[in-house]
């Protein structure tokens, strides 16, 4: 073996004085204590960082979801202007006398959804607040031509006519869900269909979401109605819709919603008054 592979502790060590001895014992015991107070200061600024992660998340599995409630209404200061052009009526009965061409804005930077562009901003700011809340609002259908609005009528007369129905069955069926291009009121670029992220289906099952309950309550502070409430049928012509919105602006829809009335009634209403 070669000298150097014995290590220099073969060596004998230089003796320590008794005062060198006593200096090093004080600063083992100084580093051995220095070192137990930090282990204990990490290990109590883990458990307290972890208990206030925990609490609220214990506390929100406890309390349940965070429920979605409409701020009150008080109405007096509601003033109906019958030019309102954001109050505008289509449906079976009021075909368009001309095809609208309203003032498109996309609703949002990446996608293709546009509405008319009051309503584009109001639904943009919209989908914010609901996105804050932890609702991710998904638009699936805004202003549409004359002829994307025939290809969603044919499409579902079709759906009917696959199904077994005679032609005028189909017609009237698919009329009640989707109007005809001219009765349509994705015309005017004030309709919106929004679902959510978790649940893309245009159907009834959307009136069972978080998002529909989140709409319901806070929608009409953003200028949106539902426009084909599910107990209004009689009136609008058309079957409950809980994915179509309509802007009307603000004051009108607050006004709207708490009049419990379909858009046809409300207007019916103000009109003779
Ligand atoms: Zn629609």
């Amino acid at each position: 073996m070669e000298q150097n592979d014995h290590p220099a502790s073969a060596r004998p060590k230089p003796r320590l004085t008794r005062a060198q001895y006593m200096r090093r014992k004080r600063l083992r015991l100084a580093r051995n204590w220095a070192i137990l107070l930090l282990v204990c200061a990490a290990v109590v600024a883990l458990m307290t960082k972890g208990i206030l992660w925990l609490l609220p998340k214990a506390n929100a599995l406890l309390a349940g979801p965070q429920s979605f409630e409409a701020a009150s209404y008080d109405g007096t200061a509601y003033a109906f202007d019958a030019d309102d052009a954001r109050l505008v009526l289509v449906n079976a009965n009021l075909p368009y006398a001309e095809e609208p061409a309203p003032a498109l804005a996309a609703v949002t930077d990446n996608s293709t959804i546009q509405l008319e562009a009051e309503a584009a901003e109001a639904c943009r700011t919209m989908l914010e607040a609901a996105k804050a809340d932890g609702i991710e609002l998904v638009l699936n259908a805004g202003y549409l031509d004359v002829d994307g609005r025939s290809a969603v009528y044919e499409t579902q007369k079709q759906a009917y006519l696959d199904a077994g129905k005679t032609e005028e069955q189909a017609a009237s069926l698919a009329e009640d869900i989707q109007p005809r291009a001219e009765c349509s009121e994705h015309g005017t670029g004030y309709a919106v269909d929004i679902l959510s992220a978790d649940y893309t289906t245009r159907d009834t099952g959307f009136a069972a979401t978080r998002a529909y309950e989140w709409l319901t309550a806070y929608a009409a502070e953003y200028g949106f109605i539902l426009r084909y409430p599910q107990d209004r049928q009689a009136a609008t012509g058309v079957v409950f819709e809980p994915w179509h919105w309509r802007y009307v602006g603000t004051e009108n829809a607050l006004a709207i919603r708490a009049s419990g009335l379909s858009l046809e009634e409300f207007l019916t209403l103000q009109r003779a008054s």
